[in-house]
């Protein structure tokens, strides 16, 4: 079977001519899904995520559409929406649509927060063919009537359910409400959440799904066990762990952003450091606690999935799901966070009763069974609490509790393992 070229999918010469001097030579699979239903107009829900190539699936299209349609912008109405969570993929969205557009005479200017408006509003006034902006900044100037979406028949929503994890789900509807209701619509999303999927609801008219699967992990290189524990006694049981195995780069996963603050002040106050890192958190202080973590200052990094996708550390050490997630494709992410390069890595999940249903899927999914520890639940038996003297010591003195050893029952006289 020959590969579907560029050419094949009905991008114009312009177009063509911007890849190659790019030099992408083939469509990627998003891509090759995407564009010829594009072109023709139809609503998008995209399921990927960033480095699939996802930013091209639908810029090339836009671009051609809005090329052929031959109208000049008025000022301070765009033509097409693009919204991002972030400062850094809205400017990375704008590259791309600088890049596909070199032999276009389309405008486009990228707008967010954090900086001052006058750039910005001065771009808007020149009048822009593509806005590719975050949601607050976008309300804000529409809200001082330096914008408006009347004209705006196409929209994209990209990376939604960081979106959405970062509470911008009010200022999205807002929004919506402004464009035009006959219009072209795209949502991408690297997963799809229950609300991810409302919001593609009321959004979306008719939409073809387009999927591609999460690059293949080797999963097999990463040490892989479960513990089967109660809910209640998981904490008890990731501090243990993280003493007794002396891990000191640790990223802890939890399914809510509430659970990542939670484990991160009982870890502090067991004296292990740690820090949370979620979408409620500014930017700023994301890139402090990924910082600290870096240069080992902080032992363990607590994270929700959405927040810790794209983060880029080596010699993570263990990958520990305090939570299993509900979509399996969530553990090959997050477990393909150790054993980076080629490294060794060990993936420890604690599962608990009502989690066991999460468990059957990511081993179907990743066609292999997780190997179950045994004969933990003395530890998580916290016949110790730490005493106030323990709290005061440094993490690495307090790595090994004899107290806590001689108390232990004999092998054959354990309580059974929880199950
Ligand atoms: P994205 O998922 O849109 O962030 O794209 C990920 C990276 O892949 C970007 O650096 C793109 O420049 C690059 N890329 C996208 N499409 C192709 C392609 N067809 N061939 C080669 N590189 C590509």
């Amino acid at each position: 079977m020959t590969k579907t070229t560029f050419s094949e999918l009905g991008l114009a010469v312009p177009l063509l001519r911007a890849l190659s001097a790019e030099n992408y030579s083939e469509p990627t699979p998003i891509q090759a899904q995407a564009i010829p239903l594009l072109l023709d107009g139809g609503d998008l829900m995209g399921l990927a995520q960033t480095g699939t190539g996802k930013t091209a699936a639908f810029a090339l299209p836009i671009l051609q559409r809005l090329a052929e349609a031959k109208k000049r912008p008025e000022a301070r109405r765009p033509r097409a929406l693009i919204l991002a969570p972030t400062r850094e993929l809205a400017i990375q969205i704008g590259d791309g649509f600088k890049a596909y557009g070199q032999n276009l005479k389309l405008r486009h200017a990228v707008i967010y927060g954090g900086v001052g408006q006058n750039p910005q509003v001065k771009a808007l006034n020149r009048g822009v063919d593509i806005l590719v902006a975050t949601p607050g900044r976008l309300l804000d100037l529409m809200q001082q009537g330096h914008l408006l979406l009347d004209k705006a028949t196409t929209l994209v929503l990209d990376e939604a359910d960081r979106m959405l994890d970062m509470g911008f789900i009010h200022d999205v509807r807002k929004i919506v409400a402004k464009l035009p209701v006959k219009r072209q619509s795209l949502l991408f999303s690297a997963t799809m959440p229950r609300d991810v999927a409302k919001l593609a609801a009321e959004i979306l008219n008719d939409p073809r799904r387009v999927e591609v699967a999460p690059s293949a992990t080797p999963v097999e290189l990463i040490d892989q066990k479960v513990y089967f524990v109660e809910a209640a006694r998981k904490r008890d049981l990731l501090e243990d762990l993280i003493r007794e195995q002396s891990m000191f780069r640790v990223i802890v996963f939890t399914r809510t952003k509430h659970r990542a603050n939670r484990v991160a002040k009982q870890l502090g106050q067991a004296g292990i450091t740690a820090e949370a890192i979620h979408g409620n958190k500014s930017q700023n202080a994301r890139q402090r606690a990924l910082e600290a973590f870096r240069k080992s200052k902080v032992q363990v990094l607590v994270a929700t999935d959405i927040a810790a996708r794209g983060i880029d550390i080596d010699d993570v050490t263990h990958v520990v799901n305090f939570e299993l997630p509900n979509e399996p494709e969530s553990y090959v992410h997050r477990i393909g966070r150790t054993a980076r390069a080629g490294a060794s890595g060990a993936a420890l999940s604690f599962c608990d009763p009502s989690e066991r249903a999460y468990l059957r899927d990511i081993e179907k999914l990743i066609k292999m069974s997780v190997e179950v520890v045994e004969d933990h639940s003395q530890r998580t038996s916290r016949a110790s609490e730490p005493s106030k003297e323990d709290m005061k010591k440094p993490a690495r003195q307090q790595q090994r509790r004899p107290s806590k050893r001689r108390r232990r029952p004999p092998r054959g006289r354990q309580p059974k393992r929880a199950a």
